[in-house]
């Protein structure tokens, strides 16, 4: 049997941990079955020393140029005989070298590019990351079309989709569940108070900070609102979301005939990561199995998107169409990065998001679409610009 060759962008993550995981049990229950082509970090160079002892990667790349000395020496020291490369040209370079199938797993629009060129050699892309969607959707899916490349939904609401989508022409609604965060019962007037540190604090998933904040905000719902839109060609009209604190139905399909199909399993990333990899098969993964008896009620309730207006503003990003969705997305990770470094309150990330957004709309060009892949960087650019100015008028 042929090795499955793959590999992880973003393995230092919560997802390249959980994907570590996966492989790592998989490889020792079958020997020879997978080979790893590239793992590559953002930073921390200690954490993907000890994936990539693991895993064996043909190649280590990190983000940061000035970090190449650093990690050639901790990948000696370690006995690794890996090559290794620093710099924006390495996370593509870790994308284009030859797997089968690659985790997409870098946080934020700084996905884009690595994935992007996965995408481009027809491979099978393992979608975790989001924000490749939300800013250039209609360019990521025609790009996929024309080199027969695969992409499989890793968002626990996108394979639970996936998984239950049976009949596509038949589909009446897609409902997608959300925790509410750890905000939910919360004031306004509390909220406005909040610190990263709470706003990290996820209920029910252990994630990386900005996905954490953007669970707090609800706009990891419009954000994956739109994500669902261009992976199952839906209008926002046949989205809803609905709140689910346990988060054990990670999303449903209603279908024409009034049938509802669910997904469900205890919240752990590596049950949708095990179904991308042994896709179209189903392999066992030691995870927690799901005892419903356990729980003395599952309980669903409507999001309060007076109280939580991203959701709102994702919607209509995603109805307008245009550069709004990338906007959106720019807006939100600039805002999202202040917040985290203590410069602006939790109400601000979405406030920030609100004047970005009604600021391009004056301007007229958010009506746009970005015609190929630079229009979406020089969209993306100038909204963190004018993330940044609104920012500074909101800075105490
Ligand atoms: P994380 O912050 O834990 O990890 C992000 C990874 O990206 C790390 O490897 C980091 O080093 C790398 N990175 C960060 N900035 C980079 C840059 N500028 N260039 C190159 N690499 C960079 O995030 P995560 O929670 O693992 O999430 C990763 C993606 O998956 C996000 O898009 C998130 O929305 C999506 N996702 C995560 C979960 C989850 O449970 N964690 C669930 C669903 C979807
Ligand atoms: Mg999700």
């Amino acid at each position: 049997m042929n090795a499955r060759r793959v590999s992880i962008l973003g393995a230092t993550g919560s997802i390249g941990e959980s994907t570590t995981a996966v492989l790592a049990e998989w490889m020792a229950r079958e020997p020879g079955a997978y080979e790893v082509e590239a793992l590559t970090g953002g930073g921390r160079i200690d954490v993907l020393i000890a994936r990539a002892k693991l895993l064996r990667p043909r190649f280590l790349a990190v983000a940061d140029r000035a970090s190449l000395d650093d990690l050639r020496a901790a990948a000696s020291a370690a006995g690794l005989d890996a090559e290794v490369s620093a710099g924006p040209e390495a996370l593509i370079e870790a994308g284009a070298r030859d797997a089968d199938w690659v985790m997409s797993a870098i946080v934020g629009a700084a996905a884009l590019e690595p994935t992007l060129a996965v995408i481009r050699r027809g491979a099978t892309v393992a979608l975790a990351n989001k924000e490749c969607l939300v800013c250039a959707g209609p360019l990521v899916l025609e790009t996929a079309r024309q080199s027969g490349a695969t992409l499989l939904p890793v968002d626990s609401e996108h394979n639970a989709i996936f998984q239950v989508l049976t009949h596509p022409d038949a589909v009446e609604k897609l409902i997608l569940t959300a925790t509410g965060g750890p905000f939910r019962t919360l004031s306004a007037a509390a909220m406005a108070a909040v610190t990263p540190a709470q706003a990290i604090n996820h209920p029910r998933w252990k994630m990386g900070a900005k996905i954490s904040v953007d669970s707090a905000t609800l706009m990891n719902k419009g954000l994956e609102l739109i994500e669902a839109g261009y992976l199952f060609g839906l209008p926002e009209n046949q989205i809803d979301v609905v709140v689910h604190p346990q988060a054990i139905v990670h999303s449903l399909v209603a279908y024409v005939d009034g049938s509802v199909l669910a997904q469900l399993s205890e919240p752990d990333m590596r049950v949708p990561i095990a179904y991308a990899l042994a896709w179209p098969a189903r392999k066992p993964v030691a995870t927690k199995r799901l005892d419903l008896a356990a729980w003395a009620s599952l309980e669903f309730a409507p999001p309060d998107t007076t109280k939580f207006p991203a959701l709102r503003l994702a919607r209509e990003a995603f109805a307008a169409g245009g550069a709004a969705p990338a906007v959106l997305n720019a807006a939100n990770e600039t805002a999202v990065a202040a917040f985290l470094d203590n410069r602006i309150g939790f109400l601000e990330i979405t406030a920030i998001v609100d004047r970005v957004l009604n600021e391009a709309a004056r301007g007229g060009w958010i009506a746009i679409p970005p015609s190929c892949f630079g229009d979406v960087l020089a969209v993306d650019a100038r909204a963190r610009e004018m993330a940044r100015d609104s920012l500074v008028r909101s800075s105490p």
